[in-house]
């Protein structure tokens, strides 16, 4: 057995030497032969030139030095050290072993390799030196690229996690912008929320000054760390010295970081310092100027006493908050604009005689109210203020009032109604005063409204009016008296006129005819000058009451200008109809005596304000409406007297208004058309007036009437 074992190894002994050559061409591996004396390359396998991509062919680098046969990418440097490696393992005879050497060579880029270095004794001494070169690129590669896909993705997990840490502090920072309405609260919240995120040594919260290219300090926040004197630490920030701050910064569109010692040198080699950062505790300064669109808010500073503070994480936070922070500046500097304009109103308000209430709409609550609405109202104004409308029912008593007769009415109801989105404008309230005294107030409510529309509160303004009112009602019992007083005598004269114009029958005595005729006209036109007073009274207080049925028009117009036709001397009266027959009926609801009281009141103005002589016409005609259907009458009253100033046109139907010196030296009381007006609007009618001056006016009605135009029956 070990015979034929012994044998076999022989064999194999034999067969190995006889092919070892062969086996070493084959090798994946680069063998080089160096003699040890001289380095010299004594022999190569073939593998070896072509695996390190050396210009030599086989065989013909042998006998050359090893830096020969190096390839020529190979720097000098690196070379010699190869050369010292060779010499060393010649000498010590020790091997030598390089893993992933790496050289780029021609056409293949980068490579690395395995190589060995065995010394070969002869004799007990070195004699060459074996050199076998493994090419391990793909592996070196593929570790490598593992390692990189390892980098990455740390690189990726750390800048998600810095992201969820930035979105975190920026949650913290921003969530106290929200519900903060005053500049300098909101500062130092903000510096607190950033505090509580980087620690900063050092914070300051400048707001640039509208109109002003100056900054001015809202906040600030100091860490221990720091020299504790405020001046002296912002100094460095403000100084405007330096021409840095605050001018250039506000220029600034990205934060601005500045180091005291330049970046790279450490501090003990005292690289050169920012003047700027003269505080010993503070290395690093990060200046955040805070935009909105065109314009900077103010400048946020953070500065830290360590070097590696500034980082990505802190930027980016800032970087992101910086424009909402910008945004909640110029929101809390509107707010306290508006909240001082609001001061400065309700300054003014206090100063009113007339009460003022304003009431909010979210909670109903009054949030303002003048010391003239608690005199007003009898409640002390502490007491006004926070209350909601529906608990303010003890202050405005509901009731009878025992003065007045009359039903109180709660001034809150007004400020309800008006939240609903009601204006009422000069309404007179009855109040009821919590002590039991009332009082009469003109009131006017309405909604606030926000620019949308949406209505955010209420106003009421009351003024009191009872003064007004018991002067109003002794004018009344005044005309109730007066009335009486003046018309009863008036009556008398005028019956004993009328006797006495019968008793001289037809008496020749032109001038007891004359003076019966005129004492009868002037108490006639004295009469109708108290009646229309009264009217006038009476529209004030209710208005008129009409009488109206189902009547004739057109008789009761030609009776009231036969009237005028015959007793007026001055002036010639003419009646004329257009499209409209003598025997025609116009039927619709009038109250007659109200309808003669104003065409008399408009032919009497004819005659008065024309030139004795001249001509007044009175005519009708029917009023085409659309459809041609026939359902008004128009009446004209035209004279041709001196007309009416256009600057007085559009007034001459008030109330008392009277136009100019022509018509005062008329006389009169300025009453007569506006009752007038009133009388046709009573009868759903209109009247308007033409007026040219020296050539006339022409006063126009217009009426309904139920029917067309119907002929009168049996004519
Ligand atoms: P009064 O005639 O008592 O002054 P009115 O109310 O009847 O009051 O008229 C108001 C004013 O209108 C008059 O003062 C006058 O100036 C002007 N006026 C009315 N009718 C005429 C008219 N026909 N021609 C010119 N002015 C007129």
């Amino acid at each position: 057995m070990e015979d034929s074992k012994f044998n076999m190894s022989t064999e194999y002994e034999s067969i190995l030497q006889s092919y070892a050559p062969l086996i070493v061409e084959h090798l994946p591996v680069g063998v080089a032969l160096f003699d040890a004396r001289n380095l010299r390359m004594v022999a190569t396998n073939r593998r070896y030139p072509a695996l390190l991509n050396v210009q030599w062919q086989q065989g013909r680098a042998v006998g050359h030095h090893l830096t020969e046969v190096l390839p020529a990418s190979v720097p000098a440097e690196e070379a010699s050290a190869l050369v010292e490696i060779f010499r060393r393992a010649a000498e010590t005879g020790e091997s030598y072993h390089y893993e992933e050497y790496a050289f780029s060579s021609i056409g293949r880029g980068m490579t690395y390799w395995d190589w060995k270095l065995d010394p070969i004794y002869e004799n007990g001494q070195v004699s060459y030196l074996l050199l076998s070169a493994t090419d391990v690129t793909p592996q070196v590669e593929a570790r490598l690229r593992v390692e990189q896909d390892h980098a990455t993705l740390a690189q990726a997990h750390s800048a998600v996690e810095m992201e969820k840490q930035r979105i975190k502090y920026c949650e913290i920072i921003l969530s106290h912008l929200r519900n903060m309405s005053e500049p300098k609260e909101l500062a130092s919240a903000v510096l607190t929320a950033i505090d509580s995120c980087f620690s900063p040594s050092l914070q300051a919260l400048y707001v640039v000054q509208p109109g002003q290219d100056s900054l001015s300090l809202l906040a600030s926040r100091i860490h221990d760390d720091v020299v504790q004197d405020e001046a002296s630490i912002f100094a460095p920030f403000i100084s405007p010295k330096d021409g840095f701050f605050p001018d250039q910064m506000m220029c600034q569109r990205d934060p601005v970081i500045r180091r005291k010692y330049q970046a790279g040198k450490e501090k003990k080699e005292g690289g050169a310092k920012d003047a700027l950062l003269a505080l010993p505790a503070l290395e690093q300064v990060v200046y955040f100027p805070l935009w909105k669109e065109q314009q900077c808010e103010g400048i946020l500073v953070v500065a830290f006493a360590g070097e590696d503070k500034v980082n990505d994480l802190l930027m980016k936070t800032l970087s992101t908050c910086a424009p909402r922070l910008a945004e909640a500046l110029i929101y809390a500097r509107l707010h306290t604009a508006v909240a001082d304009e609001k001061q400065r109103l309700y300054a003014i308000l206090d100063q009113l005689p007339e009460g003022i209430l304003l009431v909010e709409a979210r909670t109903s609550k009054v949030t303002y109210a003048n010391p003239a609405a608690a005199h007003l109202l009898g409640v002390a104004l502490p007491q006004f203020l926070g209350v909601p409308l529906n608990q303010s029912a003890l202050m405005s008593p509901h009731g009878l009032s025992k003065q007045n007769q009359k039903l109180a009415f709660r001034w809150n109801f007004a400020l309800i109604h008006a939240l609903w989105g009601r204006t009422i404008t000069n309404q007179e309230l009855l109040i009821l005063r919590p002590d039991g005294s009332e009082i009469i107030v003109l009131s006017s409510v309405a909604p606030i409204r926000m620019p949308g529309g949406m209505i955010s509160g209420a106003v009421i303004v009351f003024q009191d009016i009872s003064l007004l009112k018991q002067l109003e009602q002794q004018k009344d019992e005044f005309f109730a008296v007066a009335n009486h007083e003046l018309r009863t005598p008036l009556t008398i004269i005028m019956g004993f006129a009328e006797l006495l114009h019968l008793r001289a029958g037809d008496s020749t005595d032109a001038m007891y005819q004359y003076a019966t005729t005129s004492i009868m006209q002037e108490c006639e036109h004295l009469l109708r000058l108290i009646h229309d007073l009264l009217d006038v009274s009476h529209l004030e207080h209710g208005g008129l009451k009409m009488k109206k049925s189902y009547q004739d028009l057109l008789a009761p117009l030609r009776q009231t200008v036969d009237k005028y036709a015959h007793t007026t001397e001055t002036h010639t009266l003419r009646f004329i109809l257009e499209d409209i027959e003598p025997a025609d009926l116009l039927m619709g609801q009038f109250d007659i005596p109200r309808i003669e009281q104003a065409l008399t009141n408009l032919i009497t103005n004819a005659i008065k304000y024309s030139p004795v002589g001249s001509e007044v016409e009175v005519g009708a005609r029917p009023y085409l409406k659309a459809g041609n259907v026939i359902r008004e009458v128009l009446i004209w009253v035209k004279d041709q007297g001196n007309g009416i100033a256009s600057s007085d046109l559009p007034r001459i139907f008030e109330r008392f208004y009277r136009a100019d010196d022509t018509s005062r030296s008329a006389g009169g009381f300025g009453i007569g058309l506006y009752l007038t007006k009133e009388l046709i609007q009573n009868h759903d009618g209109r009247i308007w007036v033409k007026s040219t001056r020296g050539k006339g006016s022409t006063f126009f009605v217009v009426l309904p009437l139920q029917e067309a135009i119907m002929e009168r029956a049996g004519d």
